[in-house]
């Protein structure tokens, strides 16, 4: 019986010469063809070993490859829906950008543009040109430059800065970012000598001040971003340690992590200091990153006196470093939001998600349970519960932001069988799983994710 029906399993140059193989030969390449159609009769041929049941039809045959070949036709890096409720979240890309962001990229991607251009001499410009003037307003800066990632401008910075030299840091704050981002590696990358002072939880001004010497070439304060250490604490503030450098005439600088440009306390989320607070508090430099709280591009950006600023713009590691056009132009556009306030906390979805409050969530929760019941089969079930969302990428580590939670139920799959559909439907839906239950949080579902959760609760439920 089985060696009958795999005899009956037609061969892949009978399949290509199919009619219905010619309209898809006309639009996909050849080879893509032919491994589709061989993947798809590779998985018939296991399936009858299996015993399970298969049609043999032309018909639903041509589907399978028309479906497998959509599949590998697929980019591999797309767009997901984030119903985990995890604000920067690292896997998904961080923060998305506002429209104007959007809006500044395609301006400048298909064309040329005067990224190193000085239009008004008609000479060569600088990159950094289109967004120091702005990060200077907003952050209170003598000067600033802009690199990849808030680990390049580490590397930089402290290259500049300390090279073969030591610099001060305390116990409590070698922190691991993730990855393979780790202070003492970092350093040790750059060429800077890492004093280690203070304990896990205590550490003094007396610590430092004990530990400096004539090799000594920074102080540094790193923003412990992804822990917290509670009970018997003590850390020496950043304006103590301003204090400290100018007496022993030794520059200050702070990896402030998330990059926070307005204070966010009146809008319910305190404890996180502005690149202003450092700058005012009198740390000499100060870096961060474009897209955690700041909620910009991939970026890291430096901001502080001018006269340690310059030589970092001339370091040879600034060109492997520099930030490419189209993040520099999601940049400037999400940097100008910030002008106004109330516009950067309405138009940045990441400080819009952030700042989004519970009764709005439980609105929005009625509205998207209202919308899908009356277009998804009766089999998928909806309920709201209440739950909480966190920031993520290494921000706020004890943030809990209370939220609206959907449970989705689909009869007959399990909560691990929702998940794993969601999760491969052709517009991933990305959620968590809690007591047996499949949950999307609302907070993170973007006002365009709704076709595309439409869509993949109907794929998954059909
Ligand atoms: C996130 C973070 C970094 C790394 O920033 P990237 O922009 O991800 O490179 C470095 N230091 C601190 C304190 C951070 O929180």
């Amino acid at each position: 019986m089985k060696q009958e029906l795999l005899k009956q399993i037609p061969k892949v140059d009978r399949v290509l010469a199919w009619d219905q193989m010619t309209a898809l030969a006309a639009s996909h390449p050849r080879t893509e063809l032919l491994a589709a159609v061989r993947q798809v009769l590779d998985r018939l041929r296991g399936a009858v070993r299996h015993n399970s049941s298969v049609d043999l039809s032309r018909e639903h045959l041509s589907l399978l490859v028309s479906a497998e070949l959509a599949c590998r036709c697929r980019p591999s890096l797309r767009e997901v829906v984030n119903g985990t409720g995890v604000v920067i979240h690292t896997n998904l890309g961080r923060s998305p950008l506002a429209f104007e962001a959007e809006e500044a990229i395609r301006r400048v991607s298909c064309g040329y543009s005067n990224l190193e251009y000085d239009l008004s001499s008609g000479v060569r410009g600088k990159r950094h040109d289109h967004v120091e003037g702005l990060i200077c307003e907003l952050a209170g800066a003598e000067a600033a430059l802009v690199v990849n990632n808030n680990a390049a401008a580490v590397i930089l910075a402290l290259s500049t800065l300390a090279l073969g030299r030591e610099v001060i840091v305390s116990r409590g704050e070698l922190v691991e970012i993730g990855g393979s981002f780790r202070i003492p590696e970092v350093m040790q990358q750059s060429g800077a000598h890492l004093v280690e002072v203070g304990a896990t939880n205590c550490t003094h001004v007396r610590d430092y001040f004990n530990a400096h010497n004539d090799a000594t070439a920074l102080l540094l304060k790193v923003h412990t971003s992804n822990f917290a250490v509670v009970g018997f604490t003590a850390e020496v503030s950043v304006e103590e340690l301003s204090v400290l450098g100018k007496k022993i005439g030794v520059p200050v600088m702070a990896d402030a992590g998330s990059g926070c440009l307005i204070d966010l306390a009146p809008y319910g989320i305190p404890g996180e200091p502005t690149v202003g607070c450092y700058l005012d508090a009198g740390v000499d430099v100060v870096t961060f990153s474009g897209d955690k709280l700041l909620g910009g591009p991939q970026a890291g950006i430096i901001a502080g006196k001018r006269e340690l600023l310059e030589p970092m713009k001339r370091h040879p590691l600034m060109r492997a470093f520099r930030m490419d056009k189209l993040s520099l132009a999601a940049l400037e556009a999400t940097l100008r939001l910030y002008r106004d306030e109330r516009h950067a906390i309405c138009e940045i979805p990441t400080l819009r998600m952030l700042t989004a409050t519970p009764v709005e969530l439980s609105r929005r929760a009625d509205r998207l349970v209202r919308l899908l019941r009356r277009r998804l089969p009766k089999t998928v079930t909806l309920l709201k519960h209440k739950g909480e969302s966190s920031a993520g990428g290494g921000s706020l580590p004890l943030l809990c932001l209370p939220t609206t939670l959907l449970e989705v139920r689909i009869s007959g799959l399990s909560a691990q069988q929702i998940e794993q559909r969601l999760r491969g439907a052709s517009q991933p839906v990305i959620g968590r799983i809690q007591r047996e239950r499949f949950l999307l949080d609302v907070r993170t579902i973007l006002e365009h994710d709704m076709p595309a959760l439409e869509a993949s609760l109907g794929e998954v439920a059909a």
